[in-house]
């Protein structure tokens, strides 16, 4: 389902009345984890007057260690649906048990499902039962054909709202935290008609390394990206290194302007 045989034309994914696909640049935007209600708000304003159309952040975060901050769970979700109500910002979440998408059905516009998961079978079941679209992650390893086999594995159950997203996979190279494979969009386009995103943040780790990779995102024919924003990342309960403090996503948003039909 998810091949391009199956379906030649390009598949537009609508969150809300935002279009993934059809030729735009959707940029998603917002914290690693949703840590207050402050916080959120803050970011989702600041996000939109740059030009984000869709607020990211974590109620169920997903830590190398148990003992990092795991997120707020519900508490976020709430939190979230306050900023899109302040906004008007479709909000996507990750979901990473069966138990966290009975909760996040009823407050997210996407889920998401996470690098780690992406070969979690029975949770891309239930989610493919439901109507959310959903943004499916590369795994940190997974290969092409693995990763179009997970979209699969919703798609099979009924649900086809599917938009891929790369955000680096495992290499030897150390200098980033994984390293981006911007030929995976291409290939995409060529093997499939879902969307495909790109995370600059997890693929780089470095905020540095950011702007340069969105604007190859943009080059290289994606629908769009998805951007780390803390309102101040040397205090951000997760992945502040590699998060865009305000002022530098905006510069980064009008830097893509010209080159990305933002919406
Ligand atoms: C995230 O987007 O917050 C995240 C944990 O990303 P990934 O699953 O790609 O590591
Ligand atoms: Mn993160």
């Amino acid at each position: 389902l998810a091949n391009k045989k199956f379906n030649m034309t390009s598949s537009v994914i609508k969150v809300r009345d935002v279009e993934i696909g059809n030729n735009n640049f959707v940029i998603m935007a917002g914290p690693c984890a949703i840590e207050n209600e402050k916080q959120i708000i803050e970011t989702a304003h600041a996000i939109k007057k740059s030009g984000a159309s869709i607020l990211r952040g974590g109620a169920y975060k997903p830590r190398t260690s148990p003992y990092s901050f795991q997120g707020l769970e519900e508490e976020g979700l709430k939190y979230m649906s306050k900023a899109r109500e302040e906004t008007g910002l479709p909000i996507v979440c990750e979901v990473t048990s069966l138990k966290s998408v009975e909760t996040a059905y009823k407050y997210v516009d996407m889920f998401q499902i996470g690098a780690r998961n992406m070969q979690n079978f029975y949770l891309l079941k239930e989610i493919g039962k439901t109507n959310t679209p959903v943004l499916l992650k590369r795994g940190l390893s997974a290969t092409i054909d693995e990763w179009l086999n997970a979209a699969e594995y919703i798609m099979s159950e009924g649900n086809s709202n599917v938009v891929l997203c790369e955000r680096g996979i495992r290499t030897f190279e150390t200098a980033t935290r994984n390293t981006l494979d911007i030929s995976a969009i291409p290939i995409i386009k060529q093997k499939s008609h879902l969307p495909i995103i790109v995370d600059p943040s997890h693929a780089t780790g470095k905020r540095a390394y950011v702007n340069p990779l969105s604007k190859a995102s943009v080059a290289v024919g994606a629908d769009g990206i998805m951007v780390e924003v803390h309102p101040n990342p040397s205090v951000a309960l997760s992945d502040g290194p590699q998060s865009l403090p305000p002022k530098e996503f905006d510069a980064l948003c009008n830097e893509l302007r010209p080159f990305a039909k933002l919406v």
